[in-house]
């Protein structure tokens, strides 16, 4: 905690209302902290209202933080089916808009309000003494581009990743000609609704979704539908994977049957001649015309295919540009927190589930500043929102000096039903005292005090993981 009284008054900001910035709100606000929390967006949950077509594959009873419900329930809210799968845009109306409108949270709620850096008040990232004692100090700029500065005790960026989409090129850069294929039209956002609102733009096209995982599975099974309807929609799907299977999911083992049954009907739809699937493809430019050329290389051979549309659903990274002025320390492959990049790691770990974690494994070396949420697992695509809430939830605590209930960490998730996998890493991050067999691999999570983490080293290169 800060030694300073002056400081210790002062608010804790919160960047982004989506459901992870509003949990944090409401469990420091049962902390008796005073958090200010700033939106980008118009609304609260602007990032989610983006895709509220999509279904999500999680039921209510894993979307709904218990802080949040606490102040929902004083209000006379209504909860949802417990057992029912929202749409994003439901999960907006009947939960993170009603949160955002309850009182405490709505007086300390800036919408329109985007945080461009955040650094420490009176000092670069260089200057070390009295570091600890300086406020943070938080710039935002609003609608009209007027910027103002607010200083805070603490710092917890629940910004999200939906804002920065992966590029297509290999090498995880742009490939040559994708910013004049993006300026021009022919590459999409992610998640459009093609079935609804952007029907037209896509009815009777030629369409190229590329990427694996949940999102595109969405996309594809979603233009499988349009496809039926309206005559000339033609669909093309291709992965950098040589083998697909993996990306079909756990089917019927998977905790949460929604996620499973999209893989099921993405194969479904890919098997009876629907969806044209090309493996092994990666892509190494784009020519615009009339049309869109995307060139790419399929192991030793070269390939084109000519497209009227392409809908990237490459994935997302976090944006760290904000945070340039603050001391961080992050897994290098996949910009989480340092200790919670290993045990999420796409390339070892296919699972969903991960272990309890909270305040102690996101902390960075500039003490009172936390990445949470769907941007803690930086480049990782396996987020959950119940895994957010229980971070939030142990980070509030910490902020609050109450340390034991930071570290009581508890946490429940379904799994993913694909958790063994060919890759020979899968789960088998290996076991140490501090994460146990149990827990680094897809069983259900003990619900037990846990101190978690990987010996630097060993996880930090994964060098010996697989040896
Ligand atoms: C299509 C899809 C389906 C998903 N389905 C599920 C599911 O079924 N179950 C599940 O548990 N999880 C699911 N997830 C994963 C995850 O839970 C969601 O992405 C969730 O919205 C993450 O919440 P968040 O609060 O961390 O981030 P977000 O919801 O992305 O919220 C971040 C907020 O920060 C704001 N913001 C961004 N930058 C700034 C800035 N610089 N300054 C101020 N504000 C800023 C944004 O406008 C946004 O409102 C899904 C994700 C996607 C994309």
């Amino acid at each position: 905690m800060p030694e300073n009284t002056e400081t210790t008054e002062l608010p804790v900001a919160v960047i982004g209302a989506g459901p992870i910035g509003l949990a944090a709100a409401a469990h420091l606000i049962e902390q008796g902290l005073r958090p200010v929390i700033f939106e980008a967006g118009d609304t609260a949950g602007a990032a989610v209202g983006k895709w509220g077509h999509i279904r999500l594959f999680s039921p209510w009873r894993y979307n709904i933080d218990s802080a949040s419900r606490r102040l929902l329930e004083a209000e006379g809210w209504e909860e949802p089916r417990l057992t029912s799968l929202p749409y994003g845009s439901e999960l907006v109306e009947r939960y993170i808009e009603p949160l955002a409108a309850v009182p405490a949270i709505r007086h300390v709620l800036h919408t329109g309000t985007r945080v461009i850096s955040v650094s420490r008040a009176g000092m670069d990232k260089t200057r070390s003494h009295n570091r600890e004692q300086a406020p943070f100090l938080v710039r935002v700029q609003n609608a009209a581009g007027a910027t103002a500065d607010h200083q805070v005790r603490a710092v917890i960026d629940t910004s999200g990743t939906w804002d920065k989409p992966n590029p297509l090129g290999q090498s995880g850069l742009p490939a040559p000609g994708e910013y004049e294929a993006v300026e021009a039209g022919f590459i999409t956002a992610p998640l459009p609704d093609v079935v609804g609102r952007a029907r037209a733009r896509f009815a009777g096209k030629h369409v190229l979704v590329v990427g694996a995982g949940h999102s595109a599975a969405n996309t594809l099974i979603s233009l499988g539908q349009l496809a039926k309807n309206e005559p000339g929609t033609r669909i093309s799907w291709a992965v950098r994977s040589a083998d697909v299977t993996r990306l079909y999911g756990g089917g019927d083992l998977d905790g949460l049957p929604a996620r499973g049954q999209l893989g099921t009907r993405l194969r479904q739809l890919v098997e009876d001649g629907h969806i044209d699937l090309h493996t092994s493809f990666t892509i190494t430019g784009f020519k615009t015309a009339d049309t869109l050329a995307v060139h790419a290389t399929t192991g030793d051979s070269e390939a084109q295919l000519e497209v009227d549309l392409l809908i990237p659903a490459t994935g997302f990274r976090p944006d760290l540009d904000i945070l340039n002025e603050i001391r961080l320390e992050f897994d290098p492959a996949v910009d989480a927190p340092r200790d919670l990049g290993p045990l999420i790691d796409p390339e070892f770990h296919s699972c969903g589930t991960v272990p309890a974690h909270g305040a102690k494994l996101l902390a960075h070396p500039d003490r009172d500043f936390y990445i949470a949420g769907m941007k803690s697992y930086g480049r990782a695509p396996t987020f959950l929102l119940a895994t957010g809430y229980e971070q939030v939830r142990s980070i509030a605590a910490a902020l609050a000096g109450d340390q034991q209930g930071a570290d009581n960490l508890e946490l429940s998730l379904p799994e993913t039903g694909v958790c063994s996998t060919d890759l020979g890493g899968s789960c088998d991050a290996p076991a140490t005292d501090e994460a146990p067999a149990e827990a680094a691999c897809c069983g259900p999570v003990p619900a037990e005090p846990t101190l978690l983490g990987i010996p630097t080293g060993l996880a930090h290169g994964r060098q010996t993981e697989n040896a």
